[in-house]
């Protein structure tokens, strides 16, 4: 059990499904629901893949000690924003699981298989901003592999992120934008389970007094968030680094380039230079669950929000999208 999870009970009466559990806000009830995946092999031809989800309890045990996802963050992952029970961009998430499964030698994941666990985890998202992860694992040290599953959520409150802004840093990867294409073992455009060094860029950014972070190559060349990418805009032009500078393509910004050119600006990926950052007239930092939080200041430089756009691309990504 999580620590201080006290006591969980189901949310449907019909077994054990998605629990609610005191979360880490003390008092408040979270839900959690899990599911592990047999993974099939990618030529399976089944039309129905239910038997080879298992239901398990959240709170409780479910893996091995042996896991390479725990020992060595040796396995990839997607997360997805739900909305109202809808999961968002499926497809675009499990094209990008199939490519980090790719670049890390991982079985492919059977793309209907997927769809059904993502569709049964659906199912049990009540209204309002739910989280679904999957996780592919490389499996137990001397065991069987692959290890699969995949859980449900509630979503953070981000209303204030999206409204009032964030405040970024931008912070040296140490690594030149060359690197992706000299070392591809490095696995920079890959979303793999080894998030500690984002997760200590985020920290970073919080000691520096900031909500987030801007990566950027050694060479200064604008790459990504640590958990998003990054949107810029220059008059009626918006900009994003190009995916093949070693970062994640980001279903949430392919998403946002689709609605700004149909709300008839332009939009280009490219190179972006560091110094770039300081002729912006606005920025975002986008990700499928906090989605378009606009940058309020970025390495203590103010930048203005533009509310009513954000507010109408928050919206958009807030609209069911397949
Ligand atoms: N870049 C990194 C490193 C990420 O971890 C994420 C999302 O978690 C993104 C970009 C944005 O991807 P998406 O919009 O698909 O959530």
């Amino acid at each position: 059990m999580e620590p201080g999870v006290t006591a969980a009970r189901p949310i449907q009466s019909n077994g054990p499904v998605a629990l609610r559990i005191p979360g880490p806000r003390l008092g408040v009830m979270t839900w959690r629901f899990a599911l592990m995946i047999e993974p099939a092999a990618s030529d399976d031809s089944r039309a129905d893949f239910t038997e080879t989800f298992t239901v398990v309890d959240p709170a409780a045990p479910a893996l091995s000690v042996g896991e390479l996802s725990t020992q060595r963050g040796d396995g990839i992952f997607e997360s997805i924003g739900v909305v109202d029970g809808h999961a968002q961009e499926v497809i675009p998430h499990l094209e990008r699981l199939a490519h980090s499964a790719e670049l890390c030698d991982l079985p492919v994941p059977h793309r209907f298989q997927w769809q059904q666990a993502v569709a049964r985890a659906a199912a049990e998202c009540p209204a309002g901003e739910s989280v679904i992860k999957l996780i592919l694992s490389r499996g137990i040290e001397h065991g069987p592999a692959p290890t699969a599953w995949v859980t449900a959520t509630e979503a953070a409150d981000f209303r204030a992120a999206r409204t009032d802004g964030i405040r970024v840093v931008t912070l040296d990867r140490g690594l030149d934008s060359g690197a992706p294409e000299r070392a591809p073992w490095l696995l920079l455009g890959a979303k793999t389970l080894s998030y500690a060094v984002n997760m200590a860029a985020i920290r970073e950014a919080r000691r520096r007094e900031a909500d987030d972070a801007i990566f950027v190559s050694s060479d200064g060349i604008v790459l990504e968030g640590p958990t998003s990418s990054v949107i810029l805009r220059t008059g009626d032009r918006f900009t994003t680094p190009a995916p093949g500078a070693g970062i994640l393509h980001g279903t949430t910004q392919l998403s946002l380039f689709a609605r700004l050119e149909e709300l008839g600006f332009e939009t280009a990926y490219k190179s972006i230079p560091v110094a770039e950052l300081e002729r912006v007239d606005a920025a975002w930092l986008v990700s499928s669950v906090r989605l378009a939080a606009p940058i309020r200041s970025i390495d203590d430089r103010p930048l203005a929000v533009d509310a009513t756009l954000t507010d109408d691309l928050n919206a958009y990504l807030l609209s069911p999208r397949d």
